[in-house]
């Protein structure tokens, strides 16, 4: 028996991948500086994992930025607009690289950045590849090989990870039409056969292929190309060991095709899906060896050693012990780095702190996993075991978890009203009077630059450096100073700016009971951005109001409207680690609950227009469309659970990114939001293309600009944008705003882009 792993966090323990990557964009280290950082971090990771006890310690799966952008840059797959940055010789391999992730914009050059979307379920973000018809690949970047080598050199024989051809190509957009991106796999081929090549004289004995699209739904010509390639490239290379990773769901209808690829270890997630364990292990190749996945990846819950064991040791019976490796599900990129690092019990109680394990946890569980099996009559292991079985006990048990009047608001959730008193056009009506805004109205998505100097405030404030008084009035100067801006550039509907939050779902978890959290516990969001995902462990509810304080401030500075600023409850439960013991239906339900009380309070404050962020609601769909209607029923409900108890005068708002929401266009008007405002800008407006089919019938803000990069949109791009927008959205409808919150931008960019962004609208107003 083998353990293995598919990936460990590459942000460092202390997120200082984050630190390095920053001050190098900001000008203030050099790349030497950036690369030693990324060295120790890959050598820390080796260490750490050789030290536990894995047996095939992953390489590759460290990333600058993204490992779908470091795949693109391997294969050359470098879209021409980025020529000028490799022809000017000053800018290294790591410049190209971080421009096509950020954009690029030096001397007169301006150049966008790439497409940015969610991985799978997940909230990790990569970078979405750009392929023409006849797109050519070639070997571009050495990463894969030199991180082997480096780990070769430093004593550990490591698995390079690399992304499978066919996942590759699925996870790209083709930017023409009149072809199929799976078309290009004859052309990819060779590039990764250069590469095996490569890596075999380097003395490579395993190779991880993720193929995460064999857990989806496939259709025929998927299904081929995944043959074509497989048997090209064992064709190639029969030596070397191809170990195909599959996750975030099972495998279900394309065992047959996976067992027909000629790999010699194949990968389940048992997390997941532990249902597919007895089909697999009912009719497996005898050629092939079964990874179990059987260590949540993607959150913080000590594994269940009797529950694994059990599965272990029916399969080390079936087929077994040296046809049986053992490893986390998934990557353990999407989990926290280490739960050492978490010495505040004020923040983490030990008693909810012994529930949990990060990625240098997982990896011990699964050593341990391995060991246990192996020897059932060492007494050290069965203390750990026993251990083990104790704690899983006490989270079924324990007090901190089980609140009974909270489990009795969820039975009886049918009888809370969730619909609106009026239907739309009623509604929109009354808020017309109420609200009194010109045709385009302009807002913003609700966060407004979160400076250094503000951040500093909030650990200052912690620390004990400032009083909770000092900061709410270093708060409410920095909201003011927002709210004057945008009366002086003539935004319509203000936001106070989101200073208070240091995230929109910790913030909210931070006053929810039921919600724990770390100190240290960041994940990867994208790039250099990480979040630290609060816990929830135990039935939620709200003790108190959570903003209306701060949106209140707001409104009394201003005769505009400021509009109130919540995050909703899929939003919360999909950017959370979420607890595994009662469905995650019950859990966002919990939450619904809990904001539908804030929303009431603010409107009794005064509030006439509060949004409700939902950026999460499409990255929660299942990934295999049968289990959509069931999800989207109670998605949907949540939020109207959230939002239906206001009057009809109050402007309820929500908001969506990186949402190719064309598929469940119908839920998303089902929630029945008068505004939603959503991400566009990127491609286009492309994603507009649906709303000429589909009527929607409420109002909409199509972002026009892209906030994820510190570019300058100018006023006459956004004013052919929404020119574009109006051919399939009504003039009445329309609302003009960014495509996302602000809070990653500097105020300089910030400012200059509001401000041409409100010329447009004026324009807009003028010509039509
Ligand atoms: N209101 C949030 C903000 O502006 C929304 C962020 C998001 O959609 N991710 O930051
Ligand atoms: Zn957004």
């Amino acid at each position: 028996m083998q353990t293995h792993n598919l990936g460990y966090p590459r942000i460092g323990s202390d997120r200082e991948l984050k630190k390095a990557c920053e001050k190098y964009w900001a000008g203030k280290a050099s790349v030497e500086e950036l690369m030693i950082t990324g060295k120790n971090i890959r050598h820390q990771n080796w260490m750490t994992q050789k030290e536990i006890g894995i047996d095939w310690i992953p390489s590759n799966d460290f990333s600058y930025y993204d490992q779908v952008l470091d795949m693109s840059l391997m294969v050359g797959a470098i879209p021409k607009r980025y020529n000028k940055v490799i022809l000017d010789k000053s800018n290294t391999e790591l410049d190209l690289y971080f421009a096509m992730a950020r954009g690029f914009q030096k001397e007169g050059i301006d150049i966008k950045a790439m497409e940015m979307t969610k991985w799978f379920d997940t909230n990790y973000h990569y970078i979405v590849p750009e392929f023409e018809s006849n797109q050519k690949f070639s070997l571009f970047s050495t990463k894969i090989i030199d991180e082997y080598l480096e780990a070769k050199k430093a004593g550990i024989k490591t698995k390079p990870v690399i992304i499978g051809p066919v996942s590759y190509l699925l996870l790209g957009k083709e930017k023409e039409e009149n072809f199929n991106k799976l078309d290009l796999i004859k052309n990819i081929l060779p590039v990764y056969v250069e590469i095996l090549t490569r890596l075999k004289e380097e003395g490579v004995e395993w190779v991880q292929f993720d193929e995460p699209f064999l857990a989806l739904d496939l259709d025929t010509k998927t299904k081929e190309t995944f043959e074509y390639a497989y048997i090209e490239i064992h064709k190639q290379f029969p030596y070397i060991n191809k170990l195909l990773t599959t996750y975030f769901d099972g495998i279900k209808d394309n065992l047959q095709l996976a067992y027909k690829l000629p790999i010699q270890a194949l990968h389940i997630d048992l997390v997941r899906c532990p249902q597919q364990l007895e089909e697999i292990l009912g009719n497996i190749p005898g050629n092939i060896i079964l990874s179990l996945g059987i260590v949540d990846g993607r959150n913080i819950w000590k594994n269940d050693f009797e529950n694994s064991l059990e599965m272990i040791h029916k399969a080390v019976s079936k087929i077994g012990a040296d046809r049986v490796m053992i490893a986390p599900s998934c990557s353990l990129l999407h989990s926290p780095v280490d739960l050492d690092l978490e010495t505040d019990t004020k923040s983490l109680s030990l008693e909810t702190k012994k529930w949990l394990a990060f990625a240098k946890q997982k990896i011990d569980e699964v050593v341990t996993l391995k060991r246990l099996a192996e020897k059932e009559n060492d007494s050290e292991l069965q203390k750990k075991l026993q251990e083990n079985k104790k704690i899983v006990e006490s989270r079924r048990t324990s007090t901190l978890i089980h609140n009974e009047k909270v489990k009795e608001k969820i039975k009886n959730i049918e009888s809370v009203v969730d619909k609106r008193e009026s239907i739309f056009s009623e509604r929109k009506k009354k808020q017309k009077e109420a609200l009194q805004l010109p045709s385009f109205a302009t807002t913003t998505i609700g966060s407004f630059p979160q400076t250094s100097e503000v951040r500093s405030w909030r650990s200052k404030l912690k620390k004990g450096l400032i009083t909770s008084l000092e900061y709410e009035e270093l708060v409410k100067k920095e909201i003011e100073k927002t709210i004057r801006f945008q009366e002086k550039i003539g935004i319509d509907v203000l936001v106070h700016g989101e200073f208070e939050r240091n995230d929109m779902v910790e913030y909210f978890g931070e006053q929810l009971d039921g919600v724990a959290f770390s100190k240290n516990g960041w994940v990867q969001s994208y790039g250099s951005r990480c979040v630290k995902p609060p816990i929830i462990y135990g039935d939620i509810f709200r003790p108190h109001p959570m903003t209306v304080k701060w949106s209140s401030y707001a409104q009394s500075l201003t005769n505009k409207n400021v509009k109130g600023m919540l995050t909703g409850p899929v939003t919360i439960l999909q950017w959370s680690f979420v607890r595994d013991d009662q469905p995650r239906k019950d859990t966002c339900f919990q939450i619904a609950l809990a904001i539908r009380e804030e929303v009431l309070d603010l409107e009794k404050a005064g509030i006439k227009i509060i949004q409700i962020d939902e950026p999460a609601i499409r990255e929660g769909l299942p990934l295999r469309k049968n289990e959509w209607k069931n999800y989207l029923d109670w998605a949907i409900k949540a939020f109207r659970i959230a939002s239906c108890g206001v009057e009809d005068r109050t402007q309820i708002h929500t908001h969506m990114c990186y949402s190719e929401f064309n598929d469940i266009i119908q839920n998303i008007a089902d929630m029945d939001a008068d505004v939603i405002t959503i991400e566009c800008s990127k491609s286009d407006m492309k994603l507009l293309s649906i709303f000429s089919e589909f009527k929607y019938p409420n109002d909409i803000g199509p972002g026009v600009y892209d906030i994820h990069s510190p570019r300058v949109p100018s006023k006459q791009e956004m004013i052919s944008l929404l020119q574009k927008a109006i051919k399939s959205i009504p003039v009445d409808q329309l609302w003009i705003n960014p495509d996302c919150g602000l809070k990653t931008r500097g105020w300089e960019e910030t400012k200059k882009s509001l401000i041409e962004m409100v010329g447009a609208a004026t324009e807009m107003r003028k010509q039509y």
